[in-house]
C-alpha cells in the first residue's frame, strides 16, 4: 500500500465514525473533561454540529422504539426525534455545543464602585439526573472593578451557562466564573431560586418547593454589610426572596 492509499483508507474509516466519536476523541486526546456541564464547544468543527444532530435523532429514534411508541405509524411522534435532537443542541442544552455570546467590556471610565443588583433574570436548565426542567430566576449583584459590561450581557450569560444538564450548585459557581471572567469585578454576588421539575413532576411530586442557593466573591464576601445590603436589595424586588 502506498502512503497515499494508507492516507485514503483512514479518511474512509474516519468517515464511516459516528461524529460524537470523532469529537470525544478530541477530547479525550487533548484530556479535557466533558461532563453534561461543560462547554465542549471548542472541540466541535464546522460542520459537525448539523451530523452530530443527525446522530442524535438516530438515537432518539431508538429511544422512542424501545419505549415502544410506533413511530412509524403515530402521527404525533413521526417527527419527535428530530425535535428533540435539534432542542436539544440548539436549545436547551446549547450551552455545551455553541461558544459564548460575544460581550464586550468597556473601561469603568468614572471609577463607579457602588454596588448595583440585576434581576430577576429567567434561567432555564435541565437536572443532569433526569434530564428534566430547572426553571427559576437568577439576581446578580457586582461591585465593579476596571471593565464593566452592558446589563443585558449578564441575561446572555446566565441563558448560556443555564442552558445545559446541571445541578443548581454548579451552575452557580459555572456562572460566577464567566461573570469573574469577563468583568472582573470587586465583589460579585449571585443567588438563584428555581423550581426542579424532577421534585414536582416526579419523585415526591412536591410543586410549591424552590431551591435557594448563592455565591459570594471578593469584597461582598470579605464585607458583611454588602451582602446584607445584596440580599436586601434582592427582598424589595418583585419576585423576591418571599418564598411564594
Ligand atoms: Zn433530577
Amino acid at each position: 500500500m502506498t502512503s497515499n492509499s494508507t492516507e485514503q483508507g483512514v479518511k474512509e474509516k474516519i468517515s464511516f465514525q459516528l461524529t460524537s466519536e470523532i469529537i470525544r476523541h478530541r477530547l479525550k486526546s487533548e484530556g479535557e473533561r466533558f461532563h453534561a456541564n461543560d462547554n465542549i464547544s471548542d472541540y466541535i468543527f464546522p460542520g459537525e454540529l448539523e451530523t452530530l444532530q443527525e446522530e442524535v435523532e438516530m438515537r432518539v429514534k431508538e429511544l422512542l422504539k424501545s419505549l415502544l411508541i410506533d413511530i412509524d405509524n403515530d402521527h404525533n411522534s413521526q417527527d419527535t426525534a428530530k425535535r428533540v435532537a435539534r432542542m436539544y443542541l440548539n436549545e436547551v442544552f446549547k450551552g455545551r455545543y455553541h461558544k459564548q455570546p460575544n460581550v464586550t467590556d468597556f473601561p469603568n471610565a468614572r471609577n463607579l464602585d457602588e454596588i448595583y443588583t440585576l434581576g430577576p433574570i429567567s434561567v432555564r436548565s435541565a437536572c443532569s439526573h433526569h434530564l428534566v426542567p430547572i426553571i427559576g430566576d437568577c439576581w446578580i449583584g457586582i461591585k465593579p472593578g476596571d471593565k464593566v459590561i452592558g446589563i443585558s450581557k449578564f441575561a446572555r450569560v446566565a441563558d448560556w451557562v443555564f442552558s445545559r444538564p446541571h445541578i443548581q450548585e454548579e451552575a452557580v459557581m459555572i456562572l460566577a466564573d464567566e461573570i469573574e471572567r469577563l468583568c472582573e469585578p470587586k465583589g460579585l454576588a449571585i443567588l438563584v431560586k428555581a423550581k426542579h421539575f424532577c421534585m414536582c413532576w416526579r419523585g415526591v411530586k412536591e410543586p410549591n418547593t424552590s431551591m435557594i442557593n448563592s455565591i459570594v466573591r471578593g469584597d461582598f464576601r470579605h464585607d458583611p454589610s454588602l451582602k446584607q445590603e445584596f440580599f436586601e436589595l434582592v427582598k424589595q424586588q418583585p419576585n423576591g426572596l418571599a418564598c411564594n
